[in-house]
């Protein structure tokens, strides 16, 4: 069996997360790529599940050993891919999903170009992508504002992406990232 990589990736509060919980739900044989992260923990987060939460130290001292396939600055927290993830899914020949952000999602098509699936979840409408962040519950006004200024940029890198579904209808849209799995994961 090969691996298929399949990463969401989009402005925050699209609904990449609720997503990939669907998805993972379908495909309890899928594994999830846990990113390592220097952001503080949200409610119900559980470490090495949602995130493996590191300190900046131990972060960038595993940049230097060279132990991240990519990572990126995002919101002033480092957000990152460990090598040992995804060999994870490659020893197992298992597929894995990626929840990671647009840069980081190229920088994966470039290390992995023949095994990577790239899905970009667009918001309806600006305005829909603010309500729901808002509703979201989880910023203070400082973080909200740094993820909103970032929309333009992610928004503007979707034409690099093997698919773009946008995340109108909930259930919906996570048919159509199924249609896309089965029309191209790897047997
Ligand atoms: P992300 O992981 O992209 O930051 P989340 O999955 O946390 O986004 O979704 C942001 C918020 O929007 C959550 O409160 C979620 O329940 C809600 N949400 C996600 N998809 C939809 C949808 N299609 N319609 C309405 N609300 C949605
Ligand atoms: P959040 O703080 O909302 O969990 O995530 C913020 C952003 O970081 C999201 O766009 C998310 O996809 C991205 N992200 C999470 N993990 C990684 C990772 O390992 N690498 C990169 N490049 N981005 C990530």
């Amino acid at each position: 069996m090969s691996s298929t990589l399949y990463v969401l990736s989009a402005p925050s509060g699209c609904g990449k997360t609720t997503i990939a919980r669907a998805i993972l739900q379908n495909h309890p044989e899928f594994l999830f790529s846990v990113s390592a992260t220097t952001r503080p923990k949200r409610s119900g987060e559980v470490d090495g599940k949602d995130y493996y939460f590191l300190t900046r130290e131990d972060f960038e001292q595993r940049i230097v050993r060279g132990e991240l396939v990519e990572w990126e600055e995002i919101y002033g927290n480092y957000y990152g891919t460990l090598k040992s993830e995804v060999e994870r899914a490659l020893t197992q020949g298992v597929s894995m999903l990626f929840d990671i952000d647009v840069k980081g999602a190229l920088s994966l098509r470039r290390a992995f170009p023949n095994t990577t699936v790239l899905i970009f979840i667009a918001p309806p409408s600006i305005e829909t992508l603010r309500e729901r962040l808002v509703n979201r519950n989880t910023e203070d006004e400082e973080t909200l504002k740094r993820r909103l200024e970032r929309v333009a940029m992610e928004l503007a890198m979707q034409n690099e992406f093997d698919y773009v579904v946008i995340n109108d209808d909930l259930q919906r849209a996570i048919q159509e990232v199924e249609t896309i799995i089965s029309k191209t994961i790897k047997k």
